[in-house]
C-alpha cells in the first residue's frame, strides 16, 4: 500500500523525524507525498525547501488528514493533542468516515507524551466518529540526536499480533531502531512515563553519588569506572554522566547545553506521578524528584538546560 504520509507538529523531534522519512521515501524512490503542519511558519518553510518535490505545506490539521492515509501528530502537551485530533472545526476527526472498510481507514499515530487518560479519552471519540480507523500511542525515547540519527525508540500501545502492526514497523523505521509493542492501548505512554520516572530518578541519584564520592576525595573518572565495574552500573552514569567532563560528547560537558531539556523532565515525571496515583503504585523517591526537576525548571542557571543540570542545581562539586 502506498501511503501518503501527515505529520503535525515539526519541533525539536517533528522536523528531524520528518527529515529521516523523506530521506527513506527518497532513497526508496518512492511517490509518497509528506504532508506537513505546524502553528510555527519557519520548520515548515525549512522541510519544504530542502525536499520541494516531497513534501508540502497544509493550512491546518484537517488539511493534512484529507491528503494522508497515515498521520503522525509529535506535539508538546495533551491539551495540544485533544485539539489537533478534536477540534470542531479544524480537527482531524472531521476527515473520518463512519462506515469506511478498515482497509481504505486512514491510520493515525500520536507519538506525544501525554497521559494515558487523554489518549484514551481522545481514542474513544475517534473511535466513535469512526470504528474502523485506528489509532496508536507510539511516544519515544532517545531525544533530539536519536530523533536527528534516526535511531530513537517508539513505544506503541499495541500488541505485537495487532493487525496494524506489521504496517507501524514499517512506518516507524525511517525513524527509529526499536520498535516495542507494549500490549494494548495506552501502554506505549505507560512504558514511556514508567522509563522516564527511572531516568529522571536515577539521574539525581548518580548526581549525588558523583558530588559525595568526589568531596570524599575521588577522581570522577574513577569513581565513574567503579559505578560502571560494581552494582551500581546504569546508562546514566555510563553515558550522560552529570558531572561536567566525565563524558566528553554529553550535554553536561558542553554547558548542558542540548539534550533533553530539564522543563520536559519535569512534565514527565509530574505525569508520571499522576499515573502512580491513579494505578495505586507507591512512588516515595517521585515526591523527591519532582521536586528537584521543578525548582531546577525554574532556577536561571539550569532553566532551560539538559536534564542532566540537576547537579548543578544540588551544588555539585566542580570538577
Ligand atoms: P517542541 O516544543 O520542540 O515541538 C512541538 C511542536 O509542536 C512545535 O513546533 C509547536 O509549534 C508545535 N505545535 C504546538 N501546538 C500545535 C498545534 N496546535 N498544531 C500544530 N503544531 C503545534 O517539542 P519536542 O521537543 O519536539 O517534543 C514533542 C513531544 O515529544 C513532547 O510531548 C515531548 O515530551 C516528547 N519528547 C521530547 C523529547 C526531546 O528530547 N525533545 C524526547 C522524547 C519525547
Amino acid at each position: 500500500q502506498l501511503d501518503h504520509i501527515g505529520f503535525i507538529g515539526l519541533g525539536a523531534m517533528g522536523k528531524p523525524m520528518v527529515t529521516n522519512l523523506a530521506k527513506a521515501l527518497d532513497a526508496a524512490q518512492s511517490p509518497a507525498k509528506i504532508h506537513i503542519y505546524d502553528v510555527v511558519a519557519a520548520p515548515i518553510a525549512e522541510l519544504c525547501s530542502s525536499f520541494p518535490d516531497r513534501i508540502a505545506e497544509c493550512m491546518n490539521p484537517l488539511d493534512v488528514a484529507k491528503r494522508s492515509t497515515v498521520v503522525f501528530t509529535m506535539l508538546p502537551e495533551g491539551s495540544h493533542v485533544k485539539s489537533v485530533y478534536l477540534d470542531s472545526s479544524t480537527g482531524i476527526i472531521n476527515a473520518l468516515s463512519p462506515q469506511l472498510p478498515s482497509s481504505s481507514s486512514k491510520l493515525l499515530i500520536d507519538s506525544s507524551t501525554i497521559d494515558t487518560a487523554t489518549h484514551l479519552f481522545i481514542k474513544s471519540r475517534l473511535a466513535d466518529a469512526s470504528p474502523s480507523t485506528p489509532f496508536y500511542d507510539a511516544p519515544v525515547s532517545g531525544g533530539v540526536l536519536g530523533a536527528v540519527k534516526g535511531t530513537i525508540a517508539f513505544f506503541v500501545g499495541c500488541s505485537p499480533q495487532d493487525q496494524s502492526f506489521a504496517r507501524l514497523q514499517g512506518l516507524l523505521s525511517p525513524m527509529g531502531d526499536k520498535i516495542i509493542p507494549c500490549g494494548g492501548p495506552s501502554l506505549g505512554l505507560a512504558a514511556k512515563l514508567a522509563n522516564n520516572y527511572l531516568s529522571g530518578t536515577i539521574t539525581i541519584a548518580c548526581a549525588e553519588a558523583m558530588d559525595m564520592g568526589m568531596r570524599a576525595g575521588l577522581d570522577p573518572g574513577v569513581l565513574q569506572y567503579v559505578f560502571s565495574a560494581g552494582t551500581a552500573q546504569n546508562r546514566i552514569c555510563d553515558e550522560f554522566n552529570p558531572v561536567p567532563g566525565v563524558c566528553p560528547n554529553a550535554p553536561p560537558s558542553h554547558g548542558y547545553k542540548g539534550g533533553f531539556r530539564v522543563q520536559l523532565m519535569r512534565k514527565d515525571i509530574g505525569l508520571a506521578m499522576d499515573m502512580a496515583r491513579r494505578v495505586g503504585s507507591r512512588n516515595v523517591l517521585g515526591v523527591s524528584s519532582l521536586g528537584v526537576y521543578a525548582a531546577a525548571s525554574e532556577a536561571g542557571d539550569c532553566k532551560d538546560l539538559d536534564s542532566r543540570v540537576v547537579y548543578r542545581y544540588l551544588g555539585g562539586k566542580e570538577n
